[in-house]
Formats: structure tokens, sequence, C-alpha cells
């Protein structure tokens, strides 16, 4: 089973990819890490793709596909993978389909974990941190200390610029721009399964493994 995740910063999608990935007994397979595998070990593949990354130009599609595939090729993944961060385009997602197809596989399901944008600034402009020890804090959740110190270390506590509104609107937006024209593409194909994300952890898994009929 090949299942693809989709889902904005802040949905949970990192526990859900690890729970999915266990109850299939399948890899967990994000392009980060298949980069710096190839990279690590210079295959051809990596070393290809290290010229483009070295020159600041974006490795292509076909490059990206072909390092992806090699992995789904390796024997773990004979019986499915999840892959999480790939596609990120339509080009990518044909590009996919056709290497599968020459190998006999396809795409089960596109997964897309949906939360209202709301919900997400909310979680995720309410995080704070230690500059010291790296202790997290959440202004609702687990408020840090009144006097604004580490209650582990005493250090000082802040807000990465990540964790600002404006920039978790940004990221948001490039997310559904990106994102948009692949769960159009999955949904022709009817292989989308568009999953409530709001709720605890086991609610989520819930459905996303009563989407994909386990
Ligand atoms: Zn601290």
């Amino acid at each position: 089973m090949i299942i693809i995740l989709l889902g904005p910063p802040g949905a949970g999608k990192g526990t859900q990819a690890g729970t999915i990935a266990e109850k299939y007994s399948i890899p967990h397979i994000s392009t980060g890490d298949i980069f710096r595998a190839n990279l690590k070990e210079g295959t051809p593949l990596g070393l290809e793709a290290k010229k483009y990354m070295d020159s600041g130009a974006l490795v292509p599609d076909e490059l990206v596909v072909r390092l992806v595939g090699s992995r789904l090729d390796e024997p773990d993944a004979t019986s499915g993978a999840l892959l999480d961060g790939f596609p990120r385009t339509v080009a990518q997602a044909e590009a996919l389909a056709e290497y599968l197809a020459a190998k006999g596989r396809q795409v089960d399901h596109c997964v897309c974990l949906n939360v209202p944008d709301e919900a997400l600034i909310k979680r995720l402009s309410g995080r704070r941190m230690c500059r010291e020890c790296g202790a997290g804090f959440h202004v609702d959740y687990s408020p840090p200390p009144a006097d604004g110190r580490c209650s582990k270390c005493g250090g000082e506590i802040y807000q990465r610029d990540d964790d600002r509104e404006a920039t978790i609107q940004n990221r948001l937006k490039v997310y559904h721009e990106q994102t948009s024209p692949l769960v159009e593409w999955y949904g022709q194909r009817g292989l989308l399964r568009n999953i409530d994300g709001q709720g605890s952890v086991e609610d989520v898994q819930v459905r996303i493994f009563s989407a994909l009929g386990a």
C-alpha cells in the first residue's frame, strides 16, 4: 500500500505518519531523509543532486522522482510506503504515477489532514521556548511561569520567529497554494481521503484508519 500524506504545518502530520507506518508495517519515507542518505553514501543519484544543490539550483522533478523511486524499489518498501513531503507538485505526482506504473504499482491513497487555519495559528503562535535549555511551553496548554523565566533552568522564555503569527500565516498560504492542485489531482483519480484533523491524536488516527479501510 503506497500512501501519500498531506497536511499543513501544525496539523500533527509527523505523529500520524508514525502511526500509519506502524499499522501497515511500511516505511515512513521523507524526501529529506532520502536526500541525506544518498548524499552521505555518495550514490550516483546523490552526486547528481549535489551538483544542482551546490550551484544553488532546484533539483529537477525528474531527478527527485528517480531518488524517491529508487527508495521505493528497496526491499522494505516493496509492500508499500508512506510518503511524506512528496510529491509537492502535480508534475511530480504525474512522474511518480508513471514511475510506479512501469513497475506495476500505484499510489493507493492520498490522505489529506484538514485543520482550519485559525486553529493552526492558535496552536502554533502559542508556542514559547526557553533560550537556554530549549524547554517548550504553550500559552494555552502548558503556560510558562508568569515571571517569564524557564521553570527548569531559569533561562529566558521567548517566541521563535517561526512561531510568529505573520510567519505562520505565510507558511499556511504557501501550503495551500502548493497543495490545492495536488488535492484536486488525486481527487480526480478517486484517491483523495479527506480527514478532519481536529481533536485528539487518537480521534484523528481512528478517522484515518477508517478512511483507509482498516
Ligand atoms: Zn530552560
